[in-house]
């Protein structure tokens, strides 16, 4: 793996994120299903990551999963993103991260919809919308 585009210290973590975004992101949290800010948005425009500000997923990709949770069929690109085993909770499931600052994001789960089949099941606080309308 290679070394982190972004590293910073737990202190500038806990100094850059809310409390809530450091649960997730720095401590590979979830928020609770339905909860999120993101899990019915629908504006146009491109999902960030909350911890580094790296472009990670685009709203065409978002869909209606009915999980509760922000869930998109790919990233922006391959390289925005990385997976790993996640074997906690007595579960083996893909955990997704930012590439670039290694923020946990959430899992991606293989029943999404055709073509790609996956389902990026991201907590919305790991996220940042950049809606189009803000332009
Ligand atoms: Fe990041």
């Amino acid at each position: 793996m290679e070394p982190r585009k972004l590293e910073l210290s737990d202190k500038e973590w806990r100094k850059k994120l809310t409390p809530a975004q450091y649960a997730i992101l720095r401590e590979r949290g979830t928020e609770r299903a339905f909860t999120g800010g993101y899990v019915d948005t629908k504006l146009p425009g491109v999902y960030r990551c909350a911890g580094c500000g790296t472009e990670l997923f685009r709203s065409d990709a978002k869909y209606d999963s009915g999980s509760g949770w922000p869930s998109f069929v790919e990233p922006s690109t391959l390289e925005a993103v990385e997976t790993r085993l996640d074997q906690s909770h007595g579960m083996a499931r893909m955990e997704v991260l930012c590439a670039t600052c290694g923020g946990h994001l959430g899992h991606v789960f293989d029943d999404g919809p055709k073509p790609s089949g996956k389902r990026f099941c991201i907590n919305s606080c790991a996220l940042d919308l950049e809606s189009r309308d803000d332009d």
